[in-house]
């Protein structure tokens, strides 16, 4: 190994490992475009052993066995660990993939430690159904484990949406294989330690590196000695693994991709909603599901709205992202920044701000005027892009937010008390936000509609998906009526 490079390896039944035929790869930091860590390269046989070890631990060891008070218990050790290893786990999100230090520490890294706390506390206080029937006798619901659960995660958040998914599956007491996605691998393997450390049984949590397509993510996909599969990343990947999943007839949930609109009204509190859509937008350098990638803005303040949201968007800090003050960093990859500088090169419309930047960076990027078929305000960019359009009446606003494949998410903007609630009623759209953005409650639903995902999670959504809800009917005075 190069001096000075880190390894990232594989943790598969409690222990840290190599691939079998030693195979790596590199972990690339798009700030200085170099190397920084070598990585275990898992493919089919490491998956089927991380998949072994899962099962094993599921189907004899005492973890799907606890109670939800003493796995509750290590659950909240781990978050406390999350907690002493911040910086670590900051660095190692930042150092892979671009993402300014300030929100891995400020926001991720907090976040994935809340996951491990929020469930396990869900799972503990969550109440079963309790159904007293008229033939006397009653039902109720146990929500037994499902089994053993493949966690396939992307990039653009690695700790904190890998949490997401392991943190409610373990809480109802599965087993995990997580697969992270290549550009991301390194919070992921510390994360593991750290379940092991915290003394989480041996195959409870496992993490297997490598490729998605012909590699260790197909692999698991395709085993049918998983019982769960739980994606985020691109509808076009989803559509795969969905055929995947069906071959085995193994459930899935797909968090999949967006292009969320976010209508501006005349009658909106501007200063909040320039803020919030320069963060709906330039976060994480769009490279977010989320983002409010189409910004539709009412006509009576088009003019005005534009101005004062170009003017944020040239005040950006963009640079280092290890440099605290930094707000936008370079895109994930080089691949990822050839696809969003390919956008641009073949820009319709006017480009009121932005552009390239240095290295593998894009400029916060504001484009008007562009035709509402053009590629930028159909496809998913995943960069610092934001097309904006005025709209007239509030019919035209919803109708224009919705004519899109996806529906993961909208945001608007009104002091309008009746307007919001009209519209957040009638956009198509798996979350809506109103005067905010990025606001969540972990009870609530997340997932999107169309292209954007199957099934919610969240909360009981989450218990439903990780669990086999049985029902028992039992008799209560032995009569059979
Ligand atoms: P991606 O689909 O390229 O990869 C995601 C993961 O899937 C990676 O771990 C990859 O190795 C794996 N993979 C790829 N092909 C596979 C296959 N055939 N079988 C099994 N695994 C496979 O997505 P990405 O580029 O990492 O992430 C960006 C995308 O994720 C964007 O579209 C974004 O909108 C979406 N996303 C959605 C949400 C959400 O909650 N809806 C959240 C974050 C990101």
């Amino acid at each position: 190994m190069a001096a000075g490079m880190e390894f990232v390896p594989h943790v598969i039944d409690g222990a840290e490992v190599a691939s079998a035929a030693g195979a790596t790869f590199d972990s690339v930091d798009p700030w200085t475009r170099a190397p920084w860590a070598q990585v275990a390269l898992g493919g089919a046989v490491e998956a089927g052993r991380a998949v072994a070890a899962a099962r094993r631990a599921f189907d004899e060891g005492p973890w799907p066995r606890m109670g939800h008070g003493e796995r509750g218990a290590l659950l909240h050790r781990l978050a406390d660990l999350i907690g002493e290893h911040a910086e670590e786990l900051a660095l190692a999100d930042t150092t892979d993939m671009g993402k300014p230090i300030s929100d891995a520490r400020g926001k991720d890294v907090p976040r994935a430690a809340q996951n491990f706390r929020f469930f396990a506390d869900h799972a503990r206080l969550s109440v079963a159904d309790a159904l007293p029937m008229d033939s006397g006798h009653h039902a109720y619901t146990r929500y037994e484990p499902a089994g053993v659960v493949a966690a396939i995660a992307p990039w653009n958040f690695p700790l904190m949406l890998e949490t997401w998914k392991v943190a409610p599956a373990l809480a109802w007491g599965n087993t995990v294989v997580l697969k992270p996605a290549e550009d991301t691998p390194a919070s992921a393997a510390v994360l593991a330690r750290l379940a092991v450390q915290a003394g989480f049984p041996p195959g409870v949590l496992n993490v297997v590196h490598g490729y998605g397509p012909d590699s260790a993510g197909a692999a698991l996909t395709g085993d049918p000695r998983v019982d769960r599969i739980t994606f985020t990343g691109e509808s076009a990947t989803g559509r795969a693994i969905s055929a995947a999943a069906a071959a085995n007839l193994t459930p899935v949930s797909l968090e999949l991709g967006g292009k969320g609109a976010n209508l501006v009204f005349d009658d909106a509190d501007l200063a909040t909603a320039v803020d919030w859509s320069i963060k709906a937008i330039f976060t994480n350098a769009g490279q977010v599901c989320l983002a409010g990638s189409r910004l539709y803005v009412q006509r009576g303040v088009y003019g005005e709205f534009c101005d004062r949201f170009v003017a944020a968007a040239e005040a950006m800090t963009l640079g280092d992202p290890k440099d605290p003050a930094t707000q936008v960093g370079p895109l994930a990859s080089e691949t990822h920044y050839k696809k969003v500088r390919s956008y641009l090169e073949g820009i319709e419309g006017t480009v009121l701000t932005g552009g390239l930047g240095e290295g593998w960076a894009v400029r916060p990027t504001v484009v008007a005027d562009a035709p509402p078929d053009a590629r930028i305000c159909r496809e998913e960019v995943f960069g610092p892009l934001v097309t904006v359009a005025p709209f007239g009446t509030e019919e035209q606003g919803v109708a224009l937010a919705n004519d899109t494949p996806y529906g993961l998410n909208a945001m608007l903007f009104t002091e309008n008390l009746s307007r919001a609630h009209r519209v957040a009623a009638a956009l198509r759209a798996g979350t809506v936000w109103a005067n905010c953005f990025f606001i969540r409650d972990l009870r609530a639903p997340f997932g999107g509609v169309g292209a954007s995902g199957v099934g919610r999670e969240g909360g009981n959504f989450s218990r439903e998906f990780f669990t086999e809800p049985k029902a028992v009917v039992m008799a209560i005075d032995g009569q059979s009526r």
